[in-house]
């Protein structure tokens, strides 16, 4: 009987595992019969696509890498499998307008359409403005570390948490410049790089929002707070780059991780009496806000603004005030610092 039952349990598990991967737009069996006909024929209707001439000789694409093609027919491939998915696509959804219903997701994404071969213009052009954000909040923070607050003997900051926010400013430039290549162009690897970069800067800024929020200076006690939470984000990255990319156990650990630090921040900003901790509640107000357009999902605006997108757009704002923070923080800590010294 228990047996039975672990059987059934195991079932179940496995045929939601495998229903997951699909949205109703790809389980679509004229969508499936255009792509499978366009890969065989390198054709969706009069459109015709050069990287079909040359497929695969039946080679799997998943096997061991040694069995694998060349990475320029690969590319090739791949080109002609999105070609072939996007047309499909763009053709099922005008036979589903015209027939008075909304749109549909295909393969996790809503149908977008591309502006030069762009696939998320929207997208790609708000990951840039956030970019120079950050690239911008960097830089002043550099300037204002480094020539005009005093510096110590040796020329280091007097600031304490300068190297944190450095390579904080290091991670959010790489994560925003993989977001602006992935919505360019979505493929396995493009996908890979934005989600890991994405964790990354996200488990990072928990990490340094308890050592700041706590004020942990000891090097020693900053690797003990951080070690446990470094080595599950390390194993969660590995998990979806090297074991499955589960976007719906991925949503749950960015969440949990964002609404952590959006709390620590909020009581920091509750209970210290930094000068400039009404810009923390902007923030902190501002991302809760924000975070809700990352949950509720909606579909492109004619095909072009969608949830997703608006949410990288209010980041754009929030980061100007959280780096005007950030250089807040270190003219504080730096006079406090001196007038003790004094
Ligand atoms: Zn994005």
């Amino acid at each position: 009987m228990l047996n039975r039952f672990w059987i059934a349990l195991l079932f179940v598990v496995s045929w939601h595992v495998g229903v997951l991967d699909a949205s109703a737009g790809d389980v679509d069996a004229r969508y499936r019969a255009c792509v499978k006909e366009c890969q065989e024929t390198g054709c969706v209707g009069e459109r015709c696509f050069p990287h079909c001439k040359f497929s695969s000789k039946g080679v799997p694409f998943d096997g061991p890498w040694y069995m694998q093609e060349p990475l320029y027919l690969k590319w090739k491939q791949w080109d002609c499998q999105g070609d072939c998915r996007y047309h499909c696509m763009i053709d099922r959804e005008k036979e589903r307008e015209a027939l008075g219903t909304g749109p549909v997701k295909y393969h996790g994404k809503w149908p977008f359409k591309r502006v030069y071969g762009i696939q998320e213009p929207v997208s790609v052009v708000f990951s840039a403005l956030n970019l120079a954000m950050h690239f911008h909040g960097w830089l002043s923070f550099f300037i204002l570390l480094y020539y005009k607050l005093p510096l110590k003997q040796d020329r280091k900051a007097y600031y304490e948490f300068a190297g944190l926010w450095h390579i904080y400013g290091l991670l959010s430039l790489n994560s925003w410049f993989w977001s602006a290549i992935f919505h360019s162009r979505d493929v396995d690897l493009t996908e890979k790089l934005d989600y890991s970069s994405a964790v990354a800067l996200l488990g990072y800024s928990f990490i340094l929002s308890i050592l700041r929020s706590f004020n942990v200076k000891a090097e020693a006690s900053r690797v003990m707070v951080a070690a446990p939470f470094l080595s599950f984000i390390a194993t969660h990255i590995m998990f979806l780059n090297f074991y499955k990319l589960d976007y719906g156990w991925n949503m749950k650990v960015c969440v949990v991780l964002a609404v952590a630090q959006l709390l620590i921040w909020a009581i920091f900003a509750g209970v210290t009496r930094h000068p400039s901790r009404w810009k923390l509640w902007l923030v902190v107000v501002g991302g809760g806000l924000a975070m809700l357009l990352e949950i509720y999902d909606f579909p492109p605006y004619q095909g072009f603004v969608d949830a997703h997108a608006l949410w990288h757009a209010t980041t754009i704002p929030l980061t100007y005030i959280w780096w005007s923070f950030i250089r807040d923080d270190a003219e504080f800590q730096t006079s406090n610092l001196l007038k003790k010294a004094k």
